[in-house]
């Protein structure tokens, strides 16, 4: 058993965070959920609320908060490109000043804060995979700019507050990630295509199809993300997380048609601005540091995925 911790998850509310605040309760730890609901939700964390242990706070990161713990993992922010369109400048503020207010308070309080990074910071790659000191090729100005550089540069206010004030910091560059818990609205592939699938409705690719993307199921992050905090102080990151395994869009509506015995149809749209036309995680760092790569192979996760869809569409 871990020593008892307090930590903090913002966002927790959240597909990621609520299954990381499971799993740090399951470790024995205290923890609070921070989250403003702006694309989490309380059924996510419901079943977690009867334990003593665990305790929801609705906060919004871009203002402060005063709160005494040992661990933050900061990720607070809206993941799927739906949502942070929906409010640019919310995104960016949430991403530079959440980042601001999280590494001011591991600052006072001596905590080690994680922050969940993104492979957009390598926006549309042109080095393929793509390994953790790729700087990347990223539009400043476009749709997608106020996720991708927001997270640059909340990037480098954590490595700024390391270096300056020695706070313990651990980046997380996360890849695709599925499961349970998705939101069915948030436009995402996985769960758009599930859902679609399920309903028997067309199926809407974007472009032709032949764009990647690696796809970590969210337990294999899990492990990755919570053995990553618990490294020596003085590993930093930027560490890939992500399944090493590529699918073009194409073949991932081929495999949940088939999976779910769907008679949808494949409809082509237009490919949206700046989608990065491949990516797949260099994970040899992460096998380095943790001996950790991504388990689950995208037929199997896609399983639980679609059984928790399933389940949505008939209440
Ligand atoms: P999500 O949208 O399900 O969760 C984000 C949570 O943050 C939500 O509960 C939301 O309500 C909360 N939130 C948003 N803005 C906030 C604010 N200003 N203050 C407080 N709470 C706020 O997304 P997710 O997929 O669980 O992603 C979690 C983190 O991981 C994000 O930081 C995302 O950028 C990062 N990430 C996710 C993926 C992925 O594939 N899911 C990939 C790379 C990085
Ligand atoms: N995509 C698609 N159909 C959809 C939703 C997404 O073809 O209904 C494509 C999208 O254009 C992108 C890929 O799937 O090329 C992954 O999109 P997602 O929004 O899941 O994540 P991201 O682009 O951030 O990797």
């Amino acid at each position: 058993m871990n020593k008892r911790k307090r930590i903090l998850v913002t966002g927790g509310a959240g597909f990621i965070g609520s299954h990381l605040c499971e799993m740090l309760l399951k470790q024995g730890h205290d923890v609070l959920c921070l989250d403003n609901f702006f694309t989490g939700s309380k059924d996510n964390v419901i079943h977690l609320m009867d334990d003593h242990r665990f305790e929801v706070i609705r906060h919004d990161i871009t203002r402060e908060i005063f709160l005494e713990v040992d661990e933050i993992y900061n990720l607070a922010c809206p993941a799927s490109p739906v949502h942070y369109q929906y409010n640019p400048i919310k995104t960016v503020k949430t991403n530079v000043m959440g980042a601001i207010n999280m590494l001011g308070m591991a600052k006072r309080v001596k905590a080690k804060v994680l922050q969940a990074s993104t492979s957009e910071v390598y926006g549309d790659p042109q080095q393929h995979p793509q390994p953790e000191d790729y700087w990347g090729n990223v539009n400043p100005v476009g749709r997608r700019s106020c996720y991708d550089e927001g997270k640059r540069c909340a990037e480098t206010l954590f490595m700024d507050y390391h270096t300056q004030n020695g706070v313990v910091i651990k980046i997380l560059r996360i890849f695709n990630t599925y499961g349970p818990r998705m939101q069915p609205d948030d436009g995402r592939v996985v769960s758009n295509f599930i859902i679609q699938a399920l309903q028997n409705k067309d199926i809407t690719i974007y472009g032709d199809g032949s764009q990647t993307r690696s796809f970590q199921y969210v337990d294999d992050l899990l492990l990755g993300m919570t053995g990553f905090m618990g490294t020596p102080d003085d590993i930093t990151g930027p560490l890939n997380m992500g399944n090493a395994h590529e699918f073009s869009i194409k073949e991932l509506a081929e495999m949940v048609i088939d999976m779910t015995n769907s008679r949808s149809q494949i409809t082509y749209m237009p490919l949206p601005e700046n989608d990065p036309v491949q990516r797949r995680p260099d994970t040899a760092y992460a096998r380095e540091l943790l001996d950790w790569q991504a388990q689950v192979p995208l037929r199997e996760g896609l399983v639980p995925t679609i059984a928790y869809f399933e389940n949505l569409l008939r209440r």
